[in-house]
């Protein structure tokens, strides 16, 4: 019987090794450790041994069994792993990416450009850190003048190298204006979009660093009525045709006359929010016609060309066209807002 068991056992390894599937594995295992299978059918011969012989055989058997067993085990695993190798369902659904979009900020930035561009306008870039000539001497603002009080600015140190003030973070992108009309000629028809800093208190509609869009027109006979009809066509493309409108007198240093455009708080529809103040009203665009100062800051003669120019809120234009009621919104890096627009 010891031979017997021998030559099972290595019979039984040599087939189980063979085996590609579970299915036939499962076959053979019946074959042979099942309540009929050839490895059961033979210990049932061990109670005919005699006595001596039992133990031997009988720990032989059990060491045979637990071999199979193994082996079964094995195999089955052998089988299992080279499956989820070479196999898997190309129908499985799989897991859908997630895709971005481009910020409303920057949404809003490229139709604006789109529009401007249409008009003929080219745009311009310029640098965020500013001298004080650029962003308010060139402008007709005097060093004591009051309108200075209206834009806080941000100084930077310069180690003595410069006059404390003089170097700052520009607060408006019309520090632009002379810097461009020194390195061209006109006539001009410049947009130039950035982020500008003030020393400002953040509220709703308020933040210290915020983005413009600086815009001017300069050529002969330009009025106005151009620049009513400029700002009239484009925040309508912008922000909607069903927008209302209207322009106030007012002044700034660097226009003659200089026109503030209010447009109808659309957060409240014009019944008074904290975004427009309770007026129902938001500032959105100052403008007017270049002041002849500044166009003889940029060596042009006021009495030949004549200019328009305007200034964008462009963040608080974004609020306004996807109706957001505060601007701080724009810079919450949270995707639940930022993917609602
Ligand atoms: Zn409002």
């Amino acid at each position: 019987m010891e031979q017997e068991l021998i030559e099972l056992k290595k019979r039984a390894l040599d087939k189980i090794s063979k085996i590609a599937d579970n299915k036939s594995l499962k076959e053979l295992f019946l074959d042979l450790l099942g309540k009929n299978g050839e490895f059961t059918l033979l210990i049932k011969k061990l109670k005919n041994l005699p006595k001596d012989q039992k133990p031997k055989i009988g720990q032989l058997t059990n060491k045979v069994k637990q071999e199979i067993e193994q082996a079964f085990i094995d195999q089955e695993n052998k089988i299992d792993s080279s499956s989820s190798d070479q196999w898997f369902d190309v129908t499985t659904p799989g897991i859908p990416p997630v895709v971005g979009h481009l910020h409303p900020q920057t949404q809003v930035l490229v139709d604006l450009i789109e529009i401007f561009k249409e008009l003929g306008y080219q745009v311009a870039d310029g640098p965020e850190i500013e001298t004080d000539w650029y962003n308010f001497g060139s402008l007709n603002f005097p060093k004591d003048h009051p309108a200075r009080d209206t834009q806080q600015s941000l100084h930077l140190e310069t180690h003595g190298k410069t006059s404390p003030g003089e170097i700052i973070m520009r607060t408006q992108t019309s520090a632009m204006q002379v810097r461009i009309m020194e390195k061209t000629s006109p006539p001009l028809r410049i947009i130039v979009p950035g982020k500008t800093y003030r020393y400002e208190q953040v509220d709703a509609s308020h933040g210290f660093e915020f983005w413009q869009l600086e815009g001017f027109a300069i050529d002969r006979n330009i009025t106005l009525t151009d620049l009513f009809g400029t700002i009239n066509y484009v925040l309508k493309k912008i922000i909607g045709e069903n927008i209302n409108i209207r322009f106030a007198c007012t002044n700034f240093p660097f226009v003659e006359p200089g026109v503030d455009t209010y447009m109808q708080c659309l957060a409240c529809s014009g019944r008074g929010c904290s975004f427009c103040k309770k007026s129902g009203w938001s500032e959105i665009m100052p403008a007017g016609m270049i002041h002849p100062n500044v166009l003889t800051a940029a060596r042009i003669d006021p009495v030949k060309w004549q200019g328009f120019a305007f200034c964008i809120g462009l963040s608080r234009a974004v609020t306004m066209r996807f109706g957001m009621d505060d601007l701080r919104l724009l810079v919450n890096p949270d995707l639940r807002i930022l993917s609602q627009f």
